[in-house]
């Protein structure tokens, strides 16, 4: 969940159709390339030179295999997983006001829950964290830009998730970013994810915000593909855009946020408290990420 914002928003942002993805990569397809060098190699030895020697028996010698080069290789993602399990037990660093892209903000909040009691902290670190395991498989680099969920910890502040993965700050330089959330909201029957992408936003986002929102774009078609609901009270046919989020706005590569869905509804809420809704939402992401990679 995303607090109200504090500057003007839901500006949709001057799109470029023909704006290319800087997101990769040399010629990833769908379907692993073919291995450098033959997999195996028949060798026949030659004869003995001695012909009063037994023949030499025929043997094939195999080659070790080359494993195909991985459809993510090189492509590098950060994962956000928003806020921490122990934001409500540090009030005053979570409040604390960190710049949000020329105006102030506070470092945190401490996210939703469902009715039940299951706290977006929670959902997110472990969509996060299998869609991960689900990157790594493909090939892809991940970063997490936190280390562990724990009541004993907080943040980071949105200002250090927006700058993940931006050139020039410790690490490698991310190639996109996912920001993952889940909304709390109490309109009667709102359900359904969004994904928000920056608006267009002199200086901060100008130079993310066409590839950002395609990247939105495809994370919204992919979720619809795998049979995800669009929000019924926020955005646009699944998409939003927004200017007032630290973690989009400080960021140089391209970013979306995602909320998966309304911790609030009983449908929703259903399928993020379930390992297979999880793991459902993970492989969507995954899905997305895959098919920008190969545009
Ligand atoms: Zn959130």
């Amino acid at each position: 969940m995303i607090p109200a914002p504090q500057v003007p928003r839901r500006v949709r942002g001057a799109v470029t159709a023909s704006a290319a993805l800087v997101l990769l990569l040399s010629g990833c397809e769908d379907e692993p390339r073919e291995p450098a060098t033959s997999p195996s190699t028949s060798v026949t030895p030659r004869p003995d030179s001695s012909t009063e020697a037994p023949r030499t028996p025929r043997a094939t010698v195999t080659a070790p295999t080359i494993d195909p080069e991985p459809p993510l290789a090189d492509l590098v993602v950060v994962l956000d997983p928003g806020h921490q399990l122990g934001n409500t037990a540090f009030p005053a660093e979570v409040q604390a006001l960190v710049d949000a892209g020329g105006f102030s903000k506070p470092c945190n909040t401490t996210g939703t829950a469902t009715d039940g009691g299951y706290p977006e902290a929670t959902f997110t670190w472990e969509v996060a964290r299998v869609t991960q395991r689900l990157l790594h498989r493909l090939g892809a680099r991940v970063l997490l830009t936190r280390s562990s969920n724990s009541v004993a910890a907080w943040g980071p502040c949105v200002d250090e998730r927006g700058l993940a993965g931006n050139p020039g700050q410790p690490g490698p330089t991310a190639d996109l970013k996912v920001s993952i959330h889940a909304d709390g909201s109490l309109v009667p029957g709102a359900h359904g994810f969004h994904v928000i992408a920056p608006e267009a936003r002199e200086p901060w986002t100008t130079d993310i915000a066409a590839p950002s929102l395609e990247m939105a774009e495809v994370v919204r078609d992919v979720m619809v593909e795998e049979g995800f609901a669009t929000s019924t009270y926020v955005g646009s046919d699944g998409i939003d855009v927004r200017s007032d989020l630290g973690t989009l706005n400080l960021a140089d590569i391209p970013t979306v946020m995602v909320e998966l869905g309304n911790m609030r509804d009983p449908g929703d809420a259903g399928l993020m408290t379930s390992t297979a809704g999880r793991r459902h939402y993970a492989s969507a992401l995954a899905l997305s990420i895959r098919r920008l990679s190969a545009r």
